[in-house]
């Protein structure tokens, strides 16, 4: 008897699990992997495309080459969720589980954000980042705010990131000094797990001019006075804002009934929700640890690795330890890099890697890696 496994949603963590699964479990493995579209992307790729880095075909992973055995890849939408009967239904068919995984993922509510439509940009969607393309080279002097409207939000780093290579975007251009570039931060530092990153980004801040302040989100623009509108009802003018919108689960998933509090809440040690056979990995869980691709990729492991042991009779694995790396754009082609667990000890810890060219080759191999793994690219 084979095993049926159906993992909602082609991200980090669907493509991780359905790789691992495939390796391990071959002919006695029947996985339909189901996403909407028909490629994949990094989240980091969409800096690359909003800074003119990359051009959008050249980040694109088309699913079609997904070529596994026991794996079957499906662009469907998927419309229904029922956890208790592990059955779901999709725009073209309905599929039934011996185990589910939901891996959708979180979706983003731009209008949770008065004036965010109408008087900003945002770069945490690839349209976002593909329309920052044209915006940006438009923008040669006045005021930037890169801005957080809520949390969580995926990536932590990210916006530091935008800001520094909005720095750079800018001084390449030879604009920089008509330009003043803020960003606004629900945290007291960039990276609170891990203060030396922290430290260095600040350091990065101070270098190049660029406002740091911490503690606050952007609630609301106004587009005809042409200010963000903070938490504290304090006013900042701007000419270009890059938004960080308020996330949330994709709406199929609120409709399913797994969530509490806006995500799925997950066991952490071994990502299993209330329902049985029914498991979630990455952004669209509670699971306790930020969201990024290392943490559901190293949550897809974790449920592979217990199916695994399951099927062939084996030990199962340790429990998730939340840990992982994130790779920090500071311009100038240097990167850096944080290390940081979110699960294993009391609280939260994290270590810093310096920025350097070698750790651009670094990132460049995290990429290609799971190009080849998942894509056989
Ligand atoms: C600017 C930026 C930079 C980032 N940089 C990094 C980084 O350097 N390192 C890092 O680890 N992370 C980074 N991230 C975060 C990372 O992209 C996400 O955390 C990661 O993709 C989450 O993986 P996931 O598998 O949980 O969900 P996702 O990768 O979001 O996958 C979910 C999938 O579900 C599909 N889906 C959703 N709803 C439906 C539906 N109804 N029907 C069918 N399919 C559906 C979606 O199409 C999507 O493919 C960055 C994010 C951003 C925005």
């Amino acid at each position: 008897m084979k095993l049926r496994v159906v993992v909602l949603g082609a991200g980090f963590g669907g493509l991780e699990l359905s790789s691992m699964l495939s390796e391990a479990l071959a002919e006695r493995l029947d996985l339909t992997l189901i996403d909407k579209n028909d490629s994949f992307y990094f989240g980091y790729s969409k800096l690359d495309v909003m800074f003119g880095r990359q051009t959008p075909n050249a980040v694109r992973l088309a699913y079609s080459n997904i070529v596994k055995p026991g794996v079957r890849f499906r662009q469907e939408v998927i419309m229904a969720i029922d956890p208790e009967a592990r059955r779901v239904t999709t725009n073209t068919a309905t599929y039934n589980a011996d185990i589910l995984v939901v891996a959708l993922g979180a979706d983003y509510d731009l209008a949770a954000t008065p004036g965010l439509i109408e008087g900003g940009n945002e770069f945490y969607s690839f349209a976002g980042a593909e329309r920052l393309r044209e915006v940006l080279p438009t923008f040669s002097k006045g005021r930037a705010i890169v801005g957080v409207t809520s949390t969580p939000f995926k990536c932590p780093p990210a916006p530091s990131e935008a800001a520094l290579l909005l720095h750079e975007h800018l001084t390449a251009r030879g604009v920089r000094n008509a330009c003043e570039i803020s960003l606004v931060m629900p945290f007291g530092v960039p990276i609170p797990p891990s203060p030396a990153t922290s430290q260095a980004l600040l350091a990065a801040f101070a270098e190049r001019g660029i406002t740091f302040i911490p503690n606050r989100l952007v609630r609301a623009l106004d587009p005809a006075r042409r200010v963000a509108i903070l938490d504290n009802a304090s006013e900042m003018p701007y000419d270009l804002f890059l938004g960080i919108p308020k996330h949330r689960v994709p709406g199929v998933v609120a409709a399913s009934g797994m969530t509490e509090d806006g995500w799925i809440p997950v066991n952490p040690k071994n990502l299993k929700t209330r329902f049985p056979g029914v498991y979630a990995v990455g952004d669209v869980t509670s699971v306790g640890t930020p969201k990024a691709g290392v943490f559901s990729e190293g949550a897809a492991r974790v449920v592979a690795a217990s199916l695994i042991a399951e099927l062939q009779g084996g030990e199962q694995p340790q429990a998730y330890a939340g840990a992982g790396s994130c790779y920090i754009e500071f311009g100038a082609n240097r990167v850096g890099r944080v290390d940081v667990d979110f699960l294993s000890g009391p609280s939260p810890t994290g270590s810093f890697i310096e920025p350097s060219v070698a750790l651009v080759g670094e990132k460049k191999h995290f990429g290609s890696s799971r190009q080849a793994r998942w894509f056989g690219l």
